[in-house]
């Protein structure tokens, strides 16, 4: 039997409440209920916050709230939470997922304060179940570093891994990412979901080097989550010498020439003993 949808008035404690990520109609009766007898939002920025607010018609005060807060910070919403109902939003989403407020639920928690969460939009599941790759077990990756160097490194993390794997993106960095998630991880089936729930939501799909071509000139507007099948199915790309000399230079200028050699043997299906020696003499003529 369910539980009716509104109970009774919230007990004192800490609400983590998911907001939408694109449609305010998403907004679940819960979240708004709760919002509404809320005595203080925490919130990661005030702006963002009361534009919900005021679509909701409501005025609570709020204050500003991310993980590099100082402690007091935290130990004043702390404290507040032993009589009063502080609610902690993220600007969209589910707070904590790539978001702030896993130190106030941490302290929370440790000062015994009643804990729940009203679970609601998250960009991450939403676009594994706009991908059509498999879902009984993935990784949510976050955001991968800017610099290449530690993109690929991180990416190296997850190779053997059995698992869909979820990343948060921006635009301009996507088609780098793609490749680099080409290179590291062989060139596996994937999905670009965007502005999902907004009135351009978009899930291409293709394999990773299909769609690091198609964004390579046109980067995307708007946010993104990229979703990479798990291991297993890659389809080796077409080799030809002048994309497979390219592919070992790009990866000889972050990683040794036999990581580069293994990673671009991986991802054309080729023999790494002739990829390698390849690698070797491109290096030889500089
Ligand atoms: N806490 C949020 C959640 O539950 O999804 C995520 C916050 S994170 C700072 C923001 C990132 O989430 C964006 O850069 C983008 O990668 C992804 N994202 C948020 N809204 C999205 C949307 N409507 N469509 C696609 N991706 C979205």
């Amino acid at each position: 039997m369910p539980d009716s949808i509104i109970t009774h008035s919230p007990l004192p404690g800490l609400y983590i409440v998911a907001t939408p990520i694109g449609n305010l109609g998403d907004i679940t009766a819960r979240a708004a209920a709760t919002l509404a007898a809320a005595d203080v939002i925490a919130a990661e920025d005030t702006r963002v916050t009361a534009k919900l607010l005021s679509h909701l018609g409501l005025r609570i005060p709020m204050t500003p709230y991310h993980d590099h807060s100082d402690e007091r910070t935290r130990g004043a919403l702390v404290a507040r939470m032993a009589d009063e109902v502080v609610v902690l939003v993220s600007d969209a989403g589910t707070p904590l997922i790539s978001d702030p407020g896993y130190k106030l639920v941490r302290d929370a928690r440790s000062a015994g304060r009643h804990v729940t969460t009203l679970p609601g939009p998250c960009a991450a599941i939403a676009a594994i179940t706009l991908s059509g790759l498999p879902s009984d077990r993935f990784l949510f990756a976050g955001f991968l570093p800017s610099k290449a160097k530690a993109r690929a490194d991180t990416i190296a993390e997850f190779a053997a891994l059995r698992a869909t794997l979820v990343f948060y993106e921006s635009g301009p960095r996507l088609a780098a990412a793609l490749g680099a998630l080409a290179e590291g991880l062989g060139n596996r089936d994937a999905a670009v979901a965007r502005e999902i729930s907004k009135l351009y939501e978009q899930c291409v799909t293709g394999t990773l080097t299909e769609l690091a071509a198609h964004y390579a000139d046109a980067p995307p507007k708007g946010e993104i989550v990229i979703i990479v099948g798990p291991p297993g199915e890659e389809v080796p790309e077409e080799a030809d010498d002048a994309s497979i000399d390219a592919a070992l230079r790009m990866a000889m200028a972050d990683h040794t020439v036999a990581q580069a050699a293994k990673a671009v043997a991986k991802r054309y299906g080729l023999d790494r003993h002739a990829i390698y020696a390849r690698a070797l003499s491109l290096k030889d003529a500089g």
